[in-house]
């Protein structure tokens, strides 16, 4: 069921206000240069990137949110409640935000992706900002970037990650480097590879164009005799790839990511995202209610080589499970719910968290309980997404899967999903 008052991250038809936290593909899923169904709300940079996105988009649609400071939407006949929005810096990826509502239906606030880490400048004002909102307010549902809201994701911060990456660049002064990235984000680990190195970086064409959008001039070239590293298109990163390059030059491949890779039968010309594994982790035993408690093996920190070419370094824009665990402490909601449904090792994020939040009982009878009390307040109001039923369905699936094969192509899992998922409250009573 997709109607309701606003949408975040979901573009099906039925909502007044549509709002998009960035541009990276799993939120965009539906949103099209002719889509046009209402205002849609974004952060400055995203609106200027937006048009590069979708080419011909109807800009007349685009409200811009700027941080720190409230945005009202009064009634209208096109809008027909009173809607208050603040938008905070989620430090993830050019343009990112979180949002925080409020209106009839109470204080909502939707994390997007977001990475706050303890030693980010950035995080940290966005975090006093956020505490300044909320302080005089009651959280009643946080939509969170649970990505890694699993105790196994102990990963550490981007500034370390990318200084063992600058190592490993280092440590192989005659080869080739291949960087795989996403068409958005990573531009601070490139930038901090070109000044520490003092060499260009090649991205592809469109992401030459990308970079200049964002301000960057001079450190990017689409001329490849000009550096020995390069910045590709994460599904152009594969082994066959990097095989093939050392059939002419030393190469070696780094993925920044914490995302654990599968090992399994690793097919000729699969891509390396959807075959590789996962050596830092390995199988725990299964808790007293079912959970799978994977350990990381050894502390073998930042690094690891899983390839003879390949490198994969936790460098994530997710927060880990720690800085998840201090936001949720920090907001301290009454609920919260995952907006990621097939990330790994999937599970309910009040399994781990509910223990923060204010109401600390079961969670199927406080999703009972929510759904009465935003019911008799706004029964209409409504998050798109898909219901509670199906997604906490997706979730038994998951962990079924624990038992045998550890679910595979998660990082593929994660762009194919169909937008984020955010409880629908009209649909709270289907469980
Ligand atoms: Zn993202």
């Amino acid at each position: 069921m997709e109607n309701g008052l606003i949408s975040v991250d979901r573009w099906a038809k039925g909502s007044s206000a549509y709002f998009l936290t960035h541009l990276h593909s799993d939120h965009t899923i539906g949103l099209s240069s002719s889509w046009s169904y209402a205002p849609l709300f974004c952060s400055r940079l995203t609106a200027k990137l937006l048009p590069f996105k979708f080419p011909d988009f109807d800009l007349s649609l685009v409200r811009i949110l700027d941080t720190g400071s409230w945005h009202t939407l009064s009634p209208s006949p096109a809008f027909p409640a009173t809607l208050h929005v603040f938008a905070i810096d989620a430090c993830h990826c050019p343009g990112s935000i979180m949002l925080v509502f409020r209106g009839e239906f109470g204080c909502r606030l939707y994390t997007g992706d977001f990475r706050w880490e303890p030693s980010c400048e950035k995080a940290r004002k966005a975090r006093e900002m956020l505490v300044d909102v909320v302080k005089d307010d009651v959280v009643d549902v946080v939509y969170l970037d649970n990505t890694y809201s699993n105790p196994i994701y102990d990963f550490p911060s981007r500034q370390l990650a990318a200084n063992r990456i600058i190592d490993i660049i280092s440590s192989h002064p005659d080869h080739d480097i291949i960087i795989g990235i996403n068409t958005l984000g990573k531009e601070d680990l490139l930038l901090q590879i070109a000044r520490a190195l003092k060499i260009k970086i090649w991205v592809w064409p469109e992401r030459l164009q990308t970079m200049h959008l964002l301000g960057f001039h001079d450190i990017f070239t689409t001329n490849t005799t000009l550096t020995r590293v390069r910045a590709v298109p994460q599904y152009s990163f594969s082994i066959d790839t990097l095989e093939a390059l050392n059939t002419m030059r030393p190469t070696i491949g780094i993925m920044p990511s914490a995302l654990p890779w599968v090992k399994k039968s690793l097919q000729k010309g699969e891509l390396l995202s959807g075959s590789f594994l996962t050596s830092r982790f390995k199988r725990g035993r299964m808790s007293e209610n079912g959970v799978q408690i994977d350990k990381q093996i050894g502390n073998t920190g930042p690094l690891d080589k899983f390839h003879e070419y390949i490198y994969s370094v936790p460098y994530s824009d997710h927060s880990n499970f720690a800085e998840i665990e201090d936001f949720i402490r920090l907001v301290h909601p009454a609920t919260l719910k995952g907006i990621v449904s097939s990330s790994s090792c999937y599970i309910e994020p009040m399994y781990y968290f509910g223990r923060l939040c204010r109401v600390n009982q079961p969670i199927r009878r406080q999703l009972h309980n929510m759904h009465k009390r935003v019911e008799a307040v706004s029964p209409k109001i409504s998050f798109g997404g898909d219901n509670v039923k199906s997604e906490r369905n997706k979730g038994k699936n998951l962990k079924g899967k624990f038992l045998g094969v550890r679910v595979s192509k998660l990082s593929i899992y994660r762009r194919r999903q169909r937008g984020v998922k955010i409880v629908e409250d009209n649909s709270l009573d289907q469980d």
